[in-house]
């Protein structure tokens, strides 16, 4: 038995701390034929810059397979990472990965209004699934998908990498402590400014093929990481949105959203985003006695912490570099192996679709509140089971 599975199979049956000082134990590599195999949908930047990169690095997880619209792009890709010809599948016949025992993750990495009819069809085809965020563009797919697992008995994992990054997990865990008093607010921002040039940016600025412009895009963050970082889940949210609509970029999505939820504690937590602001993924946590500053706390790396005490500023914690999309696609392997409890189910990712629809709801009656507790509950909370890589 591996010092994962010991170290998960001790939780919930101990006190946090426990598990919080057992959690620190280092992931084992996993020889190479007995990884897990990854298909990859769609080639775009992430997967070209991040996802099969992190591949490479994994210790459970491998790439397996690419999918494309773009033969030439996809051969090219597929040779690069030693994949065999019949390894390179197109969206025409996906299918075919139901024969393909190499493949058992299908990570759908496409623009957001086609996620869910690619998962639905991995389900179909007996794959487990990891999504990109948003899980989709409408609580109603975000729903089909998941009962789509479920029929298929099959795993969905949204790939809310935050969760699997070592410096919000060092976050969750001071804000878990309790060292700093008791949390009062957060603040986050994640925006960027939008381009109608990008192609990959043009769907992003669509609302039928994004599900909501900056919101869904960038915001997403904020919106999760106010229920990650508290561990609870808001009540109620109002909202107000500034858009300018003679921009061209803002025809079908709002550009500036700011939103106020409420939570049970007490705590409450401001979130902003844009297509039309300077780039920023950062939050602050505003504590009794102390506050915790991550900017950027969102980036693929240099993700960095101000501890403010006393007035007094802490020098910036850094944590060594370190590959979070690997960290998520291995926790996926673990999760199909039965290694790993699932941290960021895709109920996880329909409770982020209905926050976001809570939100454009309140913009579009002027910042009514709306009511948001729906009852869902994560299951397993990343600070206690996610582990912080050795040099952590
Ligand atoms: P890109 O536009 O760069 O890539 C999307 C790819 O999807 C395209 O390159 C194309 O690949 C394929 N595709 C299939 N149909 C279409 C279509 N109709 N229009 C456009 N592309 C199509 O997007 P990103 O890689 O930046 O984003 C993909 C997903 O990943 C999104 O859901 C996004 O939210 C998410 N994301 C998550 C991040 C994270 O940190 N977790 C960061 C960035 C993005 P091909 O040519 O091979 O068919």
């Amino acid at each position: 038995m591996s010092n994962r599975i010991s170290r998960r199979g001790l939780i919930g049956v101990v006190g946090a701390s426990t598990a919080l000082a057992a959690a620190k134990a280092p992931a084992i590599a996993t020889p190479d034929a007995d990884k897990v195999g990854f298909a990859v949908v769609g080639l775009g930047k992430l997967s070209l810059g991040q996802i099969i990169p992190g591949l490479k690095v994994a210790k459970g997880a491998k790439l397996a397979a690419v999918v494309s619209g773009h033969p030439d792009k996809a051969r090219r890709v597929a040779a690069e990472n030693g994949l065999p010809a019949d390894a390179v599948y197109g969206y025409d016949d996906y299918d075919r990965m139901a024969k393909d025992p190499r493949i058992q993750v299908v990570y759908i990495v496409l623009p957001n209004a086609l996620h869910a009819d690619h998962t639905i069809r991995a389900f179909k085809a007996g794959k487990h699934v990891l999504c990109e965020k948003p899980m989709a563009t409408s609580v109603g797919d975000a729903e089909a998908m998941i009962a789509a697992a479920k029929a298929a008995k099959r795993r969905l994992m949204i790939a809310y990498r935050c969760h699997y990054e070592p410096l919000n997990l060092d976050i969750m865990r001071r804000l878990r402590d309790g060292s700093l008093g008791k949390t009062r607010l957060v603040n986050t921002t994640m925006g960027r400014q939008a381009d109608l040039a990008e192609p990959s940016d043009a769907w992003r600025l669509d609302g039928l093929m994004s599900g909501g412009g900056a919101l869904a895009d960038m915001g997403i963050y904020g919106v999760n990481a106010a229920r990650y970082l508290l561990n609870e889940e808001p009540v109620s949210v109002r909202a107000w949105a500034q858009t300018d609509r003679t921009d061209p970029r803002f025809k079908t999505t709002e550009d500036l959203i700011d939103w106020q939820f409420r939570f049970p504690s007490g705590v409450i937590a401001n979130g902003s985003t844009s297509f039309n602001y300077a780039p920023t993924m950062g939050y602050e946590v505003i504590c009794e006695r102390g506050r915790l500053v991550a900017d950027p706390a969102a980036f693929y790396g240099g993700n960095r912490l101000t501890v403010v005490q006393g007035g007094q500023a802490q020098p910036p914690l850094s944590l060594p570099p370190n590959d979070q999309f690997a960290r998520e696609m291995d926790w996926m392997a673990d999760v199909v192996r039965g290694k790993a409890p699932m941290v960021s189910p895709g109920e996880e990712g329909l409770q982020d679709m209905k926050l976001m629809k809570a939100i454009l709801d309140s913009v579009a009656r002027d910042g009514a509140t709306i009511a948001t507790d729906w009852g869902y509950r994560r299951a397993y909370d990343p600070a206690v089971v996610v582990d912080l890589p050795r040099s952590a």
